[in-house]
This record gives structure tokens, C-alpha cells and sequence, in this order.
């Protein structure tokens, strides 16, 4: 057949929906939404849903404009932060030079270059699965990385960020900040000294509505304008009201959220400190995941035992470097308990065998 458009698609973890199953493999929230969420949700007025939603999505953006003491006019709002990541694809790399990111990132980067037909150059992180910045001042027409990257978990420092700017101030550098609350020193303090900064959050990860679908960039006025074009020429709806009603809910509830982020956090640093005894390591993580490994295991046989148990995880076949490496998405403790346990036991048994 002629015309007809062949693409690799973006390959996400399984959503199984088992009752007594443990899902760590997408990085959600084992916590619910805040309560605030609720309170929203049970007090929306269904009658409202006859009219379109908001195209400027002035409420969230006001509620974010008073969080990040900037001026509304600093947000886009989009349907998940996958879809603002393709109307900044779309709105500032459209040069002939190839835009840069890592060879091991998260995998939608390629998929919406891909897509959009934008050249690119996957840049290799270092043995320690770190980014070496120089690699980045190589001619380029834009830049994005996660910032904490993903699956790595790793964070550089805000300076090292600056230096990303400062070399390459006439092209738009995008950093992903999916999973900054985890991590703390976010990058917007610099977008007063750099215009050429894009900063992408998302409200699946830390704010426990991976459901609902909202995301959002963080720019210089002039060109989150461009990338608003970009939203009116594609769905200017595409945040639903519903989805802008609960999302505004969340971000005024900072405290619930401070509270789920810290028990994360303790969580995530009591399970890679247990997991040692038994002779798994991992990479030091300032996310709500941590990228695990063991010396004298195949971790492709864990992968199918932890699953076999009901566990889910994530394993990346397809990236050689990580071929021996689980990413786990760090539950409540009670889970993390069982699958500490769980690794120990496999250890075991293996040795035995
Ligand atoms: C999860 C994730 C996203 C996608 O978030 P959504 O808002 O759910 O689309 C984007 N970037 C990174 C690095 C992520 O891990």
C-alpha cells in the first residue's frame, strides 16, 4: 500500500490489574492523591462538563504562578507532560543540526524525534552512567535531558546545568524535571538568567495522578507563547476541565505532598541500603526508583521470578548497558519490605542451585 507511515512506537510498563499484585515498574505513587483531590472531585458540578474546557487554563496556571512565584504567562498546560514534551519538540527543534540527549534516557525522546522527523544524536553517558557535559557542546539544533534522569536516577548539580546553558545559549535546552521533587534543586532558578530554558513537569509522578494526565513546561513568556501555537494548532482542549479542577487542587496542597515525597525518600534509601547485604547494589538515586544490579546474577532470571510473584518491575532488554540492571519504582515500605525479602530469597536459592 502507498502512503502508508511505518514508526517505533514508545513501548510503556505493563499496566496489569491484578488485587494482590505489587506494580513497581512505571514509577507511579504508591500514595493516594492528596485529600484535597478528592474533595474536588466530589464537588465538581457535572452539569459544567456540557461546555468546552478552558483554553488558557488560567486556574492552574494561577495556582502555579503562586507555587513558582512566576507570572502565569511562564506555564503551558498540557495532557501529560509526554504531550507538552511534543509541542516543545514541535515548537523550538526544527534546526538541520541534530538535537542531543543521552543514549540512555527516557525512551520518548526518540520516539517523538522520531516522529516529528528531527535529527538527532544519541550522546553516551560515561561508565558510571553519568553525562559528561563537554560531550554537549558539540554543534547541535537543541538539547533535552532529565534532570534526574531516568532510569538511572542519577542528578547533576544545578552549576553543571548553568554550563549546559552557557554553551549553547542560541539553541532551546529542555530539562525534564519529572521527577525533581525527589531531588530537590530545581533548574528554575536560572531561567531569569537563561531565556533558552525549558523546564518539563509532570503531576504523575510526585503528586500521584499519572490518571489524570497533566503536565506542564516552565519558560521565558515569549516562548511558551510559541509553544502554546503549537497546543491551538494541534487539541487547544486537551486538558480537560475535570483534569484542570483537580490538578489545581493538588498543587495547593503542598504540605500532603512534602509528607508522601519524605516517606518516598526514606523508603527508597532504606531499600538500597538493605538490598546490599544480599549483593545487589544500585546507582545513587534521587528519585522515586532506584536502577539495581547484583554481580553473580542473571537479572533477567529475577525479573521473570520477582513477576512470577506477583512483582512487578521494569527490565530494559533492549539497552545493551542495562542488560544486566532492574529498575524498581519504590512502593510503601510494607512493599518494599516484601520485596527486599523477595531478592534475599532469590539469592538464595540461586546459590543452592
Ligand atoms: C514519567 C515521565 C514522563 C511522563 O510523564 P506524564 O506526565 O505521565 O506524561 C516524562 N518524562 C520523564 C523523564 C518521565 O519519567
Amino acid at each position: 500500500m502507498k502512503g502508508i507511515r511505518k514508526i517505533t512506537p514508545y513501548v510503556p510498563g505493563e499496566q496489569p490489574n491484578y488485587s494482590d499484585m505489587i506494580k513497581l515498574n512505571t514509577n507511579e505513587n504508591p500514595y493516594p492523591p492528596s485529600p484535597k483531590v478528592a474533595e474536588s472531585l466530589k464537588k465538581f458540578d457535572v452539569e459544567r462538563l456540557k461546555r468546552y474546557s478552558s483554553i488558557d487554563n488560567l486556574s492552574l496556571k494561577k495556582a502555579l504562578s503562586a507555587k513558582h512565584n512566576l507570572s502565569p504567562d511562564h506555564f503551558l498546560i498540557g495532557n501529560g507532560s509526554d504531550e507538552v514534551l511534543a509541542f516543545c519538540f514541535l515548537a523550538f527543534f526544527n534546526s538541520s543540526d541534530p538535537i542531543l540527549f543521552p543514549d540512555i534516557t527516557y525512551g520518548f525522546y526518540k520516539v517523538w524525534a522520531d516522529l516529528f522527523q528531527i535529527p538527532f544524536k544519541e550522546v553516551p553517558l560515561n561508565n558510571n552512567f553519568e553525562l559528561v557535559e563537554e560531550d554537549y557542546t558539540q554543534l547541535n539544533g537543541g538539547i533535552i535531558i532529565a534532570n534526574p534522569n531516568a532510569p538511572t536516577g542519577l542528578f547533576k548539580p544545578l552549576e553543571e546545568i548553568e554550563h549546559l546553558l552557557k554553551d549553547n545559549q542560541d539553541v532551546i535546552v529542555i530539562i525534564d524535571e519529572a521527577y525533581i521533587d525527589f531531588a530537590g534543586q530545581s533548574a528554575i532558578s536560572l531561567l531569569d538568567r537563561y531565556p533558552n530554558l525549558i523546564i518539563i513537569r509532570t503531576f504523575s509522578k510526585a503528586n500521584s495522578l499519572a490518571g489524570l494526565r497533566v503536565g506542564y513546561a516552565i519558560g521565558n513568556p515569549a516562548y511558551i507563547q510559541i509553544a502554546e501555537n503549537i497546543k491551538s494548532s494541534f487539541n487547544p482542549y486537551s486538558v480537560d476541565m475535570l483534569a484542570e479542577d483537580l490538578a489545581t487542587a493538588a498543587v495547593e496542597d503542598e504540605a500532603y505532598y512534602a509528607g508522601i515525597t519524605k516517606d518516598i525518600c526514606e523508603t527508597r534509601d532504606w531499600f538500597s541500603k538493605n538490598i546490599e547485604k544480599s549483593g545487589f547494589s544500585s546507582l545513587v538515586s534521587k528519585t522515586n526508583f532506584v536502577l539495581i544490579t547484583h554481580p553473580d546474577l542473571i537479572i533477567k532470571e529475577l525479573y521473570l521470578y520477582l513477576e512470577a510473584h506477583n512483582i512487578f518491575v521494569r527490565y530494559f532488554p533492549k539497552i545493551k548497558r542495562l542488560n544486566n540492571y532492574l529498575r524498581i519504582s519504590i512502593g510503601t515500605q510494607k512493599e518494599m519490605e516484601a520485596v527486599n525479602q523477595l531478592l534475599n530469597r532469590f539469592v538464595k536459592e540461586t546459590k543452592n542451585s
